[in-house]
């Protein structure tokens, strides 16, 4: 299903949506898909990989 595909609105997210949204979580509802910010922050352990590995 093309559905399990989805990935997170919110452009520096890698996570997968929640069934009914298109962001992952509050926190990318609140950055909104037009926010461009380097990392996501959404806790999820996925983005936390890639904000630990930008952060130095
Ligand atoms: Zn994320
Ligand atoms: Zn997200």
């Amino acid at each position: 299903m093309a559905d399990k595909d989805k990935k997170c609105a919110h452009p520096a997210c890698i996570c997968p949506t929640r069934e009914d949204s298109k962001f992952c979580s509050t926190y990318c509802e609140d950055a909104g898909a037009d926010e461009v910010e380097i990392a996501c922050d959404c806790g999820h352990a996925v983005c936390d990989d890639l904000v630990v590995a930008s952060a130095t």
